[in-house]
């Protein structure tokens, strides 16, 4: 079975359970309908493993681990009514994005065991623990504590083979979001001990059949291309595996901005548009 259409397997973050988004839940999915999705999946970022994780706004708003957790569960039970009270306008799929700081492995086999996610987006925000995508003074701290702009890179894909190969994702987000802030990223990815990085972590989400996030949050930025660019997107291709657009909105106004231009593109790519359904796989 394939799912057809519109689609998003990664984003619907509001402002009811994310910090750093906007709105309420009910209203991001009223959006999807309206805008012609038959199908969505939401993925909601997990909560801190321990208090060094808070984001600055999470502190600012006094929040601990605890509330974050609690947080989360409400998420979970917001969309689950949600999913339940929609289903004759649109199939909703209740997911969650993990992190990969240190601690992440036993953290997320618990929220798996806790609230049965359909499925789970892979995604690595970290590196040396540092949340380096926040903001381009965190992406030069992580730089620093890596010693280069190439280590960061070797470093955020080492990591996210591990969480690949432990988690098992059903769909692995942004792929090169390490990238970020870096100004020469179309060099940098193929530079060889990189490429060479590159290539294992695709050949592993080959043998493992999961699913790459076209994540379209780049886009919305005004920059040029998604996640992942160009030259990777090639390697995936030649690999035949399968892509699905995510368009990693934080609120209403950004709910399904930009699909159909990712359609688009992996269309004139050679990829299939015809999207798998998501599932969860077994953790190790
Ligand atoms: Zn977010
Ligand atoms: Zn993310």
């Amino acid at each position: 079975m394939t799912l057809l259409g519109p689609i998003s397997l990664h984003g619907g973050h509001s402002g009811e359970f994310c910090c750093h988004a906007r709105d309420s839940l009910a209203d991001i999915l009223e959006r999807y309908v309206q805008r012609g999705f038959r199908q969505v999946g939401i993925t909601e970022h997990i909560p801190p493993v321990h208090a060094r994780f808070l984001y600055p706004e999470e502190i600012e708003q006094g929040l601990t681990v605890d509330h974050l957790y609690q947080r989360f569960a409400a998420y979970f039970k917001t969309l689950r009514q949600l999913k339940a009270d929609m289903a004759d306008r649109i199939q909703i799929f209740a997911g969650m994005e993990t992190e990969a700081f240190t601690g992440y492995l036993p953290h997320v086999r618990h929220l798996v065991e806790a609230f049965s996610p359909d499925y789970i987006v892979g995604s690595v925000h970290h590196v040396a623990d540092i949340c380096f995508d926040y903001s381009l003074k965190t992406y030069e701290a992580a730089t620093r504590a890596c010693g280069s702009v190439e280590e960061l890179y070797l470093a955020y894909f080492d990591r996210q083979f591990e969480m690949i190969d432990a988690v098992r994702p059903f769909v692995v987000g942004h792929f090169d979001l390490v990238r970020i802030h870096d100004p020469h990223y179309r060099e940098r990815v193929k530079q060889p001990e990189i490429a060479a990085k590159i290539d294992r972590n695709l050949d592993l989400i080959k043998d493992l059949n999961l699913v790459m996030d076209l994540n379209l949050r780049p886009l919305a930025r005004g920059e040029k291309e998604p996640y992942p660019t160009r030259f990777i997107l090639e390697k995936i291709r030649s690999r035949q595996i399968p892509m699905v657009p995510g368009d990693d909105s934080h609120g209403v106004a950004q709910a399904g901005n930009h699909v159909d231009a990712g359609i688009r593109l992996l269309k004139n790519m050679g990829f299939k548009t015809r999207w798998p359904v998501p599932r969860r796989l077994e953790i190790k």
